[in-house]
């Protein structure tokens, strides 16, 4: 009796059958909400891009992570459009910066970006006749945004006092060119020889189990070997040694800070407004993040990373 009674309150008071671990079910209510029509595409400059930020710093505050940013979990900058002429070219952007305290030395960086075309005006769109139509980005990154909030969940609602600590960030204007995580890395507010590596997720959501989920990034650290040993995953992957394309992580690589580049790869669908959230398979991104915990428990058990470059 006492014994039960023992385990019930340790059930209460722990993370032990609490539900932390990734699920399909809250990756596609994340998901859906970013890339709902409501949210006309998270355009740089619009208020829906606002929104999304708000709806992250909000996570961010409910999973307990300290602001890092500059104006609480914001660090605001002005992105350029260069791509097209627009009347407006100077448009407001931020990046939301949580921090998970493990008072360790160094620091795992964790990000992906949450902006996406808007309305497709702002180039970069593969459609016929963009304008007007809302780009809602389900995989272009509402899928990687969606990684990024359920592992700061994971981690920050494990007890577990990690031999890291973690920086998440959800950056702003990435389709422009990768301003903010440039503009982050040009004013940063963690101390970039403090950083470990950095994980990228763009574009997590059409897994395709012909392909697999591709990592890149595994040549830019010297114990990336040792840290893909014994993983155990439901879904398909492989390596990839270069770290220096696809997104924000090349910004990170261009710092000498070791990368892995998490993305599913192309489809028809690209930067065009049919990216919805009804094309994601949610249970394979379930899978994709299960497979990231794994590597990142790995890290911790390893010394800091050494950069490696990789041509
Ligand atoms: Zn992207």
């Amino acid at each position: 009796m006492k014994k039960v009674l023992i385990l019930l309150l340790l059930a209460g008071f722990s993370s032990y059958g609490r539900d932390i671990t990734p699920t399909a079910k809250r990756l596609s209510r994340h998901i859906r909400f970013l890339a709902s029509d409501k949210m006309k595409g998270r355009g740089t400059g619009s208020p829906e891009n606002e929104k999304a930020a708000a709806y992250i710093a909000r996570h961010f505050k409910k999973y307990g992570l300290k602001p890092l940013g500059t104006d609480g979990y914001y660090q605001a900058f002005t992105a350029k459009v260069r791509r097209v002429v627009v009347p407006d070219s100077l448009r407001p952007a931020r990046n939301v910066i949580g921090f998970l305290d493990n008072g360790a030395e160094n620091t795992i960086v964790i990000g992906a970006h949450y902006d996406h075309l808007g309305t497709g005006n702002q180039g970069s769109s593969l459609a016929e006749n963009p304008q007007g139509q809302i780009h809602n980005g389900a995989d272009d990154n509402a899928s990687g945004v969606a990684g990024l909030l359920e592992l700061a969940r994971y981690f920050s609602g494990n007890d577990v006092k990690e031999s890291y600590n973690f920086l998440f960030m959800a950056f702003g204007a990435e389709e422009l060119g990768l301003i903010g995580s440039r503009y982050f890395l040009l004013n940063p507010t963690l101390p970039l020889a403090k950083m470990n590596f950095m994980i990228c997720m763009d574009m997590i959501g059409r897994y395709n189990p012909e392909r697999g989920v591709g990592i890149g990034g595994y040549g830019t650290g010297d114990r990336w070997p040792e840290i893909f040993q014994n993983l155990n995953a439901s879904v398909k992957y492989f390596t990839d040694r270069p770290g220096n394309g696809g997104s924000d992580n090349a910004a990170f690589y261009a710092k000498r800070i070791p990368v892995l580049f998490f993305h599913t790869g192309g489809h028809p669908d690209y930067h065009k407004p049919t990216d919805d959230a009804d094309k994601i398979d949610y249970q394979a991104e379930e899978g994709i993040l299960k497979l990231e915990i794994q590597v990142i428990e790995n890290a911790l058990k390893q010394p800091k990373l050494v950069f490696t470059p990789v041509q």
